[in-house]
């Protein structure tokens, strides 16, 4: 069995104990991998603090930094094929995807890198002529950035390129679910040639290594992805020594399809918007809210390329959906769906396990215009799951686009301006997509409000969270 190995100061090790990853397509185990306990995060997060003050970190120029960075964006690229490999055989997730994400972590990395000697202070015109102020941005310290499963190579760039941009230092811990492309990944960090400490990956479980990292004393900010439960037991922990957090959560996004849409385009959308990532991503579009007039027909379309999506292996390039991650995920989905179907929500497509081995699960459609409550429309699944509402006027779908606690992503399609303007505005989500769906770049912020969490990732501002600003006053 293939076997893998934490990253602490700059040692490849075994944790204190192991544990088997199972590979998603067969339900059976294939890695043996690390199990990081609390010595071994002590340990971590005692390197990553002697590195944060360590000359041969704290003394280079920010460009410097960014060389690094280009040098671990060019290793990314070069080991693309590998990485993606890895996160399909250990996730689940389908090859065609990892692949795609693999070049865009290179992006991310890529970005941080060029922004990091663009990190500016100020100067402050303050009403004093013998007295100089000016603001240095540094860095915020040690990071704890801690990762879920669906998408850790993606998930981990967007913290580890702003947080090195800014000179903090890190300790990443990869979920216990997956964690065979972000172990992988330390081997790069290694060859860019960031000095020990800087960068420590591990692994392990949330109430033993996540619970000792996120209140660890020396952890000035944690960066969290993951599920608003465990943000909030995170927000606990690292509330006793006051760190600063950003979360990145859940989310029950509203795809809101109006009558004078570009049906072609709206349905093609929704079947990425929902179906990706085997619908286990945080902006999954799980809420269809379609006009009334058109429902018939844009259902009628919809169900037929859920039908004809490709099930099969994740490493197979012709697979559109693969399998889930866990039995874990598919118990979970199987008993929304029931308690929905229950309710009176209607089953247009799907619903049942697919007879194969591994964790897989169909795409599937539910009408619920009639039970709009249902825990299909209200519970995040985090599955290949799609809600169906109908609506008669704007007023309607904004306030069910509105009618939930998560606000992460939105889309809306229409053909008017004006229309998509007012959407705009009154929608509460970080993120809107306007006759489009799921579009990301390195420039543009990323994240979410309410139960989506806060802070965001991607853009200039997701590095200066990074940093802390020191206020000089210099009598001249
Ligand atoms: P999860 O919250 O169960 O686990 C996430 C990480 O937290 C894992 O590494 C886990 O080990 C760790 N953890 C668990 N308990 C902990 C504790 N007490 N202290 C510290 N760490 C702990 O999430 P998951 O099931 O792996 O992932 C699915 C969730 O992630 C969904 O809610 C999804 O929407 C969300 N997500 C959000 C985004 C985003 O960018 N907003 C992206 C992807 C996934």
């Amino acid at each position: 069995m293939k076997r893998f190995l934490h990253y602490i100061d700059g040692r490849f090790e075994e944790g204190s104990a192991q544990f088997q990853s199972l590979d998603p397509a067969t339900g059976q185990p294939w890695a043996e991998m690390p199990e990081a306990r609390t010595e071994d995060v002590n340990r971590a997060v005692t390197a990553a603090e002697r590195a944060f003050f360590d000359p041969s970190w704290s003394g280079l120029t920010a460009t410097q930094r960014g060389k690094l960075l280009y040098k671990l964006a060019d290793l990314v690229e070069a080991n693309a094929p590998k990485l993606a490999q890895l996160e399909t055989q250990d996730t689940g997730k389908i090859i065609r995807e990892t692949s795609a994400q693999v070049a865009y972590v290179a992006d991310y990395y890529r970005y941080y890198a060029g922004l990091a000697d663009k990190i500016e202070g100020a100067h402050l015109p303050i009403d004093k002529q013998d007295m100089e102020v000016w603001l240095r941005r540094e860095p915020v310290g040690v990071v704890a950035a801690i990762v879920p499963w669906n998408n850790q190579l993606f998930l981990s760039a967007v913290k580890i390129g702003p947080a090195l941009a800014a000179g903090c230092t890190l300790i990443v811990k990869a979920s216990e679910e997956g964690p065979a492309p972000l172990l992988e990944f330390a081997k790069l960090i290694e060859e860019a040639g960031f000095p020990k400490g800087v960068v420590n990956i591990i692994t392990g479980f949330g109430p033993e290594c996540g619970q000792v990292l996120t209140s660890h004393p020396s952890v000035a900010h944690v960066a969290f992805t993951g599920g608003p439960e465990t943000a909030k037991h995170i927000v606990r922990n690292s509330a006793e020594n006051l760190a600063s957090t950003s979360l990145e959560l859940g989310g029950k996004s509203p795809f809101i399809v109006f009558e004078d849409a570009d049906i072609d385009s709206a349905v093609n959308a929704q079947i990425s918007g929902i179906f990706a990532a085997t619908g286990q991503s945080c902006v999954a579009g799980s809420r269809l809210i379609i006009a009334k007039s058109i429902k018939d027909e844009f259902l009628a379309r919809l169900k037929a390329k859920a039908e004809a999506v490709v099930i099969g292996h994740p490493q197979d390039m012709a697979t559109e959906v693969g399998p889930l991650c866990s039995q874990r995920q598919r118990d979970h989905i199987n008993a929304v769906i029931k308690a929905s179907v229950d309710a009176g929500a209607k089953l247009l497509t799907g619903g049942v396990d697919c007879e194969r081995d591994g964790f897989y699960f169909p795409p599937t459609i539910l009408d619920c215009s009639e039970v709009p409550n249902a825990p299909c429309v209200t519970t995040e699944l985090f599955g290949p799951v799609l809600s169906v509402l109908t609506f008669e006027t704007e007023a309607e779908a904004l306030q069910m686009a509105n009618d939930t606690k998560f606000g992460l992503a939105s889309g809306i399609f229409t053909k008017s301006l004006t229309r998509a303007h007012r959407m705009v505005k009154g929608i509460r989500s970080g993120i809107v997509w306007v006759n489009t769906y799921r579009a990301v770049s390195p420039v543009a912020p990323f994240g979410g409000q309410g139960l989506s969490g806060h802070g965001r990732e991607g853009g200039l501002q997701a590095a200066l969270d990074y940093t802390t600003v020191k206020t000089v006053w210099l009598r001249t």
